[in-house]
This record gives C-alpha cells, sequence and structure tokens, in this order.
C-alpha cells in the first residue's frame, strides 16, 4: 500500500532548509520526493498537507531503560548512587516479565506519540521487551543490563544477553541487539574484557553507561582512556557510551563509538553537563536519549532536543553553538546510526519511511517557512503537535490512535503493576 504526503514541508539533521514537497511511501520505505508545484503521484492514501503539515525522521531514543516507566516519581531529588540503592534497585527486585512487558508498553504508548520510532533499551526479561516491541511493529535497541552480585550472576545475564541476540538480531528489520555490560561501577574490569571478547566473537554492539558522575571518574583506578583501552570497549564492532559528562573530550574516539546526550536526566540527577560543544567540534557521533521515565521523568525527544540546544549555549555564553540542525540530527540519524540501524533517520529516497507527522496548522508556528522549520520544530514546537508516528511505512500512531496496540488494556496494566511493587 502506497502512502502519498501531498503538499508536505521535509526537514532532517542534514538539511539547511525544509523543502516544500509531495512524498510517496511505499513498500515501507520513502518512494518518491518531488517538488510540491509538480504533479502529485498516485497512492492508495492521501495525507493532504497543504503546506501546514511537516514530515520529519522518526526519533530514535538512543539510552532508556523503558519499563522504569512503572518507578516513574521513586526517590525524586536524590542523588545518583543514593537514588539507585535505596529507592531504584529494591523496587527493581519485584519486577516480573510481566510487569517488565506492560511497564515497556506504556512506555512505548508515550515514544510513540511523541513521534520515537525507535528506542535503545537496557534492562531486564528482554525476551519481554522483544516481545512488546515485535507486536507493536515499533524498532528497538535492546541489550541486557549485566552487572555483577552473586557468583556465577554475570556468566549467567552475559548468556541471556547472547540468547536475546540469537533470537532477535535482526528480527522482522526491527530489533538490532547489543551486549549491555552496565557500568564501570557494576562490572569488573575482567569481566569487561570478557564482554567486549564475546561481543567481538558474534559480532555484536556495546551498550554501556560510562562516566555519569564525577565520582565514578575517581573510582576507575586509572584514567579514563586507560579504562577505554584496556576494557576493549574501543576494539568492539561499535560502542555506545551512555551520558560520558565526565570523558574529557580530549580523547580521540574511534569512529566505532558513539556517544549519547541525556541531558534532563544528567540535570534532575544534578550529574553535571556534558562538554557536547567539544565533542561536535571533534565530529565525534553524538546521539541523544532521555535515560529511564524515573530519572527524567519523560520520554520526550523534543525536550532533550530543546534542552540540548539551550543548555550548551547557557553553559558556553554563546547562541551560536548547538544549533537546531545539531540536535535534529543527533535525535534522529545520530541514533539510529549508533545502534546499527541504517538507512534511517533522513528523509531520502529509498530510505526507511519512519516517519513523524507535524501539524504545522498552530498558533506557534504562524511565521514557518523553508528557511526557519528546524528552529521552529526545536525552539517552538513540542510532543503536543505530533499528528502521527509511521514506522516502516505503517502508522503506529496517528491522532490519538494506536492502531496496532490496546493502549486502554496497556495503562490499566501498567498500573496494577505499579501497585504490586510499590506495596
Ligand atoms: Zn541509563
Amino acid at each position: 500500500m502506497a502512502t502519498l504526503f501531498k503538499d508536505v514541508y521535509i526537514q532532517d539533521g542534514s538539511r539547511a532548509k525544509a523543502e516544500r514537497v509531495h512524498l510517496l511511501v511505499s513498500k515501507g520505505r520513502i518512494e518518491q520526493i518531488i517538488d510540491a508545484s509538480q504533479t502529485p503521484p498516485a497512492a492508495d492514501k492521501i495525507v493532504s498537507g497543504r503546506g501546514h503539515m511537516a514530515v520529519i525522521p522518526g526519533f530514535v531514543n538512543a539510552h532508556t531503560h523503558a519499563a522504569m516507566a512503572l518507578l516513574r516519581g521513586l526517590g525524586e531529588e536524590t542523588a545518583l548512587m543514593e537514588w539507585l540503592q535505596t529507592r531504584i534497585w529494591p523496587v527493581e527486585d519485584k519486577l516480573t516479565p510481566d510487569y517488565i512487558y506492560w511497564g515497556t508498553l506504556s512506555a512505548m504508548l508515550e515514544m510513540l506519540a511523541s513521534g520515537t520510532t525507535c528506542f535503545a533499551d537496557m534492562y531486564f526479561e528482554m525476551e519481554r521487551v522483544a516481545e512488546a516491541v515485535l507486536g507493536a511493529g515499533m524498532k528497538a535497541a535492546l541489550c541486557r543490563g549485566i552487572t555483577a552480585g552473586e557468583p556465577g550472576k554475570i556468566e549467567r545475564s552475559l548468556q541471556n544477553n547472547l540468547d536475546l541476540a540469537k533470537n532477535y538480531h535482526g528480527r522482522e528489520g526491527l530489533i538490532t541487539v547489543q551486549l549491555g555490560p552496565h557500568a564501570p561501577y557494576t562490572v569488573p574490569m575482567n569481566y569487561m574484557k570478557l564482554i567486549t571478547d564475546s561481543a567481538k566473537t558474534h559480532g555484536l554492539g556495546v551498550h554501556f553507561h560510562f562516566l555519569e558522575t564525577q565520582g565514578e571518574l575517581g573510582n576507575l583506578g586509572m584514567s579514563a582512556e586507560d579504562y577505554l583501552n584496556e576494557s576493549g570497549l574501543l576494539n568492539t564492532p561499535y560502542t555506545v557510551l551512555a551520558h560520558a559528562v565526565y570523558l574529557d573530550p580530549a580523547i580521540t574516539l574511534p569512529d566505532s563509538v558513539s556517544l549519547v546526550h541525556n541531558p534532563c536526566s544528567n540535570l534532575k540527577l544534578g550529574s553535571g553537563v556534558m562538554p557536547l560543544t567539544e565533542w561536535l567540534d571533534k565530529g565525534a557521533n553524538v546521539a541523544l536519549g532521555t535515560d529511564g521515565a524515573s530519572s527524567n521523568n519523560r520520554l520526550d525527544m523534543w525536550e532533550e532536543m530543546r534542552t540540548a540546544a539551550l543548555l550548551h549555549k547557557g553553559v558556553k555564553r554563546d547562541p551560536v553553538i548547538v544549533s537546531a540542525l545539531d540536535v535534529l540530527r543527533m535525535a534522529t540519524y545520530e541514533g539510529a546510526r549508533a545502534f546499527g540501524f541504517s538507512q534511517k533517520g533522513m528523509i531520502r529516497e529509498g530510505w526507511f519511511a519512519d516517519l513523524v507527522l507535524v501539524n504545522l496548522d498552530r498558533p506557534h508556528y504562524i511565521g514557518v517557512n523553508e528557511e526557519n522549520l528546524a528552529m521552529y520544530l526545536v525552539y517552538a514546537g513540542s510532543s503536543a503537535d505530533v499528528a502521527g508516528t509511521m514506522i516502516n511505512g505503517r502508522w503506529i500512531y496517528r491522532n490519538g490512535e494506536y492502531p496496532t496496540l490496546d493502549a486502554e488494556e496497556i495503562v490499566s496494566k501498567a498500573r496494577e503493576a505499579r501497585k504490586a511493587i510499590i506495596n
């Protein structure tokens, strides 16, 4: 089935300005983009933009823990280590595979309604997360969070992560799987080496929390550069380092390594501000993510884009740095690329039709044009402007409805799960 977006603006992180076009989607991909002055191609379904709609790439939330939506609001206004140890970890012990399934689905409802087409998730019971993702027709990069504990725990978690990869990596073109060592403070160095070796052997990427807080840097027992070298993280097929607030940008990272900036979560936990400007100046791969809903507390990539663009201007007292285009590219293309999704994150012929339909027929878009659309989206826009979210050419969210999901059941089951883990 072909869908025509008739007379819409298109904008992505690679276009200095928007274009007004007809965009045809067929067989899950963007088949044709032609100027809006030309006769539109035929299609089964037509979305008529009349110059008041924009189509942008679907967001890739490059670091989250979706099921933590069930833990939202716990231990508010506490520092990371205290928050984890006293409020989060004890409650996580009560999570069952079912609770994780419904919690993930409830997070997916939030993400889809705000234009996210793909999320990078680190958690446990990931088979249930994969089931939720495949059922909805969403995309996700999944890893099992691996942490030390009783003897044999890391080995079992690693095996579980490898089984996840065997069963789900590449499934239906919707899922990629990474190995997920949690952080330097939860995985000893000898195991980091074991995990990165395993990533190499199996051709998998690694998703890792690195230097979210200043204390972690002091506890590494070596420099960050030595840690990255010794752990093998620079020699995997690819590595994604979440947070990297205290990673000194003097280090040169190989192209296989991407960073994920999580500005809202880092601000809320008082962790600090990643030196994003320096990384962008060096041409490093930097994606954007929300982190879990219990430390953000939103799963809204519009909020991350706006915060990232504003925060660094304020910190550096420079209104020119971290442009609207920079954050739009980070929120879409860079996230897809970091997690092994190709032809995703730009509006180009032949690329996957993972798209967000944005309603520009609203008061805060008065004055929008080809030159300023990216700025309007980032500085004036919000997730409330999302009229539809399409993945592989299929609507997964449209005008408040979820064609592939039973939203009412999900909210009710997630509410029950929340009650059960708190009581
Ligand atoms: Zn995290």
